[in-house]
Parts: structure tokens; sequence; C-alpha cells
């Protein structure tokens, strides 16, 4: 329970994001001892039901509902909704309402989350990259006021992403093709990678079907889910804070495919590669490379001995 007393902000843009993209790391979090706030600013209004709906039911109330039950099976203790209207992507039908996220106010709701983060204390806050890990313009937007959230509280942040060399089955490469953009980072541009074990994964399985409006669990194959699954990846900014102490388990499922160059690390102004601990790391916190013979960098965060 070493993270007892750290709060951990985690704003994402639609209901299932939190699972496909950071459910390890909020599980691990949570079973490290650490509070998990998460702030959904959607309902996902615009995604559509692959399962019926009861009479008198909205898709985005079904969300919700799936959101709650992901939300547990994930730890996270109190669960915010910013209420904010899924955007839609440019074109389709449903953008441009007055309600969506897109085209909301992004500094006033990131005073809102920053007033957030403050009230729980939080020392760390995860949200999207700068292109919405695959371009959707709620991600974007959900980028712009984490972002703006963490410059006012000055809490760690972590930006969350995906390796370009992830697995085919990846819903992400689904979404990316949706959106007709290209998704997350190369490998070198990611400062971390959080990997969970087998009772991780099934939480995390557990917590994505949870979404069963909107992800069928054929899409999910327990025999590949491991190889697609096990790795999310962030780029870090700022001090360290609450995932840069989740401490193993060692991450061998993380292995970008088709690279043969090392990672490199940053952790402020240091680089480290190798597994040479970091010399005047300023966080008391050591960052390692693990670098196994024949393929690609391992990476995890470690605690010093
Ligand atoms: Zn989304």
């Amino acid at each position: 329970m070493h993270l007892r007393g750290s709060t951990v902000l985690a704003l994402h843009a639609h209901p299932d994001d939190e699972a496909i993209f950071t459910g390890i790391t909020l599980r691990r979090l949570a079973d490290a001892g650490a509070r998990v706030v998460l702030v959904m600013a959607t309902s996902g209004d615009l995604g559509s039901s692959r399962v019926p709906l009861r009479p008198g039911e909205s898709v985005a109330r079904r969300r919700i509902t799936e959101l709650e039950r992901s939300a547990g099976l994930l730890g996270v203790q109190r669960l915010v909704l910013l209420g904010r209207r899924d955007s839609g992507l440019p074109g389709r039908p449903g953008t441009g309402h007055p309600g969506a996220l897109a085209g909301s106010d992004l500094v006033e709701l990131g005073r809102r989350v920053a007033e957030l983060a403050h009230a729980e204390s939080a020392d760390t806050l995860i949200f999207d990259d700068d292109g919405g890990v695959y371009g959707h313009p709620d991600h974007v937007s959900t980028h712009r006021v984490g972002a703006l959230a963490a410059e006012l509280t000055g809490a760690a942040r972590y930006q969350i992403t995906v390796d370009r060399g992830l697995a085919p089955g990846h819903l992400v490469r689904q979404a990316a093709a949706a959106a007709a953009g290209g998704f997350g980072r190369p490998a070198e541009e990611i400062s971390l990678a959080v990997t969970g074990d087998p009772v991780h994964l099934a939480r995390k399985h557990a917590a994505i079907t949870a979404h069963a409006s909107q992800v069928d669990p054929a899409r999910l194959p327990a025999a590949e889910f491991a190889a697609t699954y096990a790795s999310e990846w962030f780029r870090h900014l700022g001090p360290a804070g609450a995932l840069h102490r989740l401490a193993g388990p060692r991450p061998a499922q993380y292995r970008p495919a088709g690279r043969s160059e090392r990672l490199a690390v940053h952790l402020g102004a240091q680089l480290v590669v190798g597994e040479a601990p970091v010399s005047g790391d300023p966080t008391g916190l050591a960052e390692r490379l693990l670098v196994a013979p024949g393929h690609v960098g391992q990476l995890a965060a470690v605690q010093p001995q």
C-alpha cells in the first residue's frame, strides 16, 4: 500500500476510454492504496448501442450505467461527470451541438477540473496527449482541459497515448480508422509503460466488456488479450507522480514490434538508457530501462533499492 495518501485524478473523454487506455493503471493505483478519482467529460451520447436499450433509456444513460460498473471494477473511489455532450467526428450528425465538449469553454472546464483536483489534494493528473490519442475532437479537448488543470495545480501529469507498434487487434486502431487519422506515438516519445499481471488483465477485460453497448466481446479474444492490452502508455511531464511509483511487475509484454533501437527515457533533464540508475534524480525515484537480449526495450518504473 505504498501509495496510501496519494490521490490521482484521471480525466477521460467517453465512457470506455477509462478501461481501454488506463484500466490496468487505475486498478494498480487503487491496489497500491491511492485514491482514484475519475472525471468523465461526456456521456458518449453519439455512440450507437449494439445491445437493445430499455424502454425510455438513452444511449447516454446506458453508457453512464456501464461506466459506473467499469469504475467499480477499476477501484475508482469517486466518479465525476462533467456533463458535456459527445462532439462526434467532424462532418457526422450530432456535431455542432451547443453542449458538445469540443465547442465548450475549455478554460472554464480546466478551472473546474483544477478546483476538483485541488479539493481532492490530487498529486497526479492523467489525461490524453496533445494529439487526442487518435485525434477525436473530444480527446483533443480533454487534453486541453487536463493540461490547463495541471498547470493551475502544479500536479504531476501523465499524458495518455499508445505505442504505434501496438497489436493489430487493439480497439484504438478501429477508432483511428473511423476518425481517418493516425494514432499514438513512436516508442521513443513514450516515457512510461504501465503493465499488468493476469489479475490486472482480467479486471481490465471485465471493465472494457462492462461497456457492452459499445464493445463486442468477440473483439477481445482471450488468446490475444494479454498481448494486445497488457501495456498502457504515457508521456510524462513535470515532477514525478504516482505512476512512477507503481513498482513492477516486470513488463514482459512491452516489446514494440519491429524496432531495434532502445527506448530513451527522459526523467527531467536526465536521459537514461540501459540499466544504469539515474544519478542526481531530484525526485528520489529512479527509472531504469530493462533491455532483454534480442529484442526491444522493456520499460519499468522502479523504486530505489
Ligand atoms: Zn473516446
